[in-house]
């Protein structure tokens, strides 16, 4: 037997952006423990806008577990939040929402800056650096910094070690600015993954006084940059079987029509303030418009060249999400819009 350290993460119930949370529980197991060996648990939800101070107690349910190779024996939970009775989803439970198909692939591309001290990490204190230009996939210390690469290098090993299906990281257009890739089979599969993989670069940002700010837009409004700096988007890429399997120009035209229909519903759930960045420059369209185009980063969805090669069949790319949306409610989203369209 040994003693594991269970690290309980969950969303808690800000708006409009979940933070996250975690706890930390100590219990025995002969070996790893499964998903299904770990017990549900609690928390104080009047500390975490999830319920009142007479009847504070919230469930948390276990919905997937990853080795966390930083601590001894140590794993890291992601859960949904559950009412007292352990059945009924609280109603910040976004994971919940989501339409049950073991079909549905998704890929999130995360952009994100790191911030110190309340500016983007390399910017010169009070100033502003280089326009954009060389950071996007940028090398040397001009352009990435001294511990952005470090920061980025440690959260790929710990991801990996996790089992977290990470494909891939690049330095972004402005200067501080990164992504990470996650991709998922199943509906829940890519966004469990991300949540943790987010939960692990805040971690791993506390040990080097970085923060990472997930908002949209910070260059703007708050910070008042003097140029345009481009904003961070988490592109969702999504396929499901027929998509991938059958397809075909006439499914994919009703299938564009329904993102079109549905447009609101889409823009409600891709991410606080996404005005400020869905601007139709730096690679967007405008926020009130739906568009879609072969390779067509200026579009709201782009169709891979791949996609139209192998007779419109394959994945295509939201590219409206923005990078504090919450991928459960992005899945969710895309999933029912999908689900109104006929595959007969
Ligand atoms: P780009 O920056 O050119 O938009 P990336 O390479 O950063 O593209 O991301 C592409 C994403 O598409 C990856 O996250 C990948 O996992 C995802 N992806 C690839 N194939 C599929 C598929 N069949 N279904 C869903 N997502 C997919
Ligand atoms: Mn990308
Ligand atoms: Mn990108
Ligand atoms: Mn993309």
């Amino acid at each position: 037997m040994a003693k594991y350290k269970l690290e309980y993460i969950w969303l808690d119930g800000y708006t409009p952006l979940a933070n996250m949370r975690s706890k930390t529980q100590i219990k025995e197991f002969a070996s790893f423990p499964k998903l299904a060996d770990l017990p549900f648990w609690g928390f104080d939800g009047s500390s975490t806008k999830q319920a009142e101070g007479r009847s504070s107690d919230c469930v948390l349910r276990p919905v997937a577990c990853f080795p966390d190779s930083t601590r001894k024996n140590g794993v890291l939970v992601m859960c949904d939040v559950m009412m007292p009775d352990g059945k009924t989803p609280h109603p910040s439970n976004t994971r919940a929402t989501i339409p049950d198909d073991d079909g549905a692939w998704f890929g999130f591309e995360q952009e994100y800056f790191f911030f110190k001290d309340g500016a983007p990490l390399g910017f010169p204190r009070g100033g502003f650096p280089e326009p954009q230009g060389p950071y996007y996939t940028g090398v040397g210390y001009k352009n990435v910094g001294c511990i952005a690469r470090e920061i980025v290098e440690k959260h790929i090993d710990i991801c990996l070690d996790a089992g977290i299906n990470l494909e891939g990281i690049n330095a972004e257009v402005a200067k501080g600015q990164w992504e990470f890739q996650i991709f998922g089979k199943g509906s829940r599969s890519a966004a469990d993954q991300m949540w943790v993989a987010r939960y692990l670069l805040a971690r791993l940002g506390e040990t080097y006084g970085v923060d990472i700010e997930w908002e949209c837009k910070p260059l703007r409004g708050a910070f008042n940059a003097p140029l345009d700096w481009n904003g961070s988007g988490m592109h969702a890429n999504f396929s499901t079987t027929h998509m991938r399997e059958k397809g075909g120009k006439e499914h994919f035209e009703k299938l564009m029509a329904a993102f079109s229909k549905h447009m609101d519903e889409h823009i409600a759930v891709y991410g606080p303030d996404n005005h400020l960045r869905l601007t139709g420059l730096h690679e967007t369209q405008s926020i009130d418009k739906f568009t879609y185009g072969i390779a067509d980063r200026g579009s709201s969805i782009r169709i891979p060249h791949s996609f139209v090669n192998a007779g419109y069949k394959g994945y295509l790319e939201d590219r409206r999400p923005n990078s504090a949306a919450d991928p459960y409610l992005v899945a969710g989203r895309i999933l029912k819009t999908i689900l109104t369209v006929p595959t007969t």
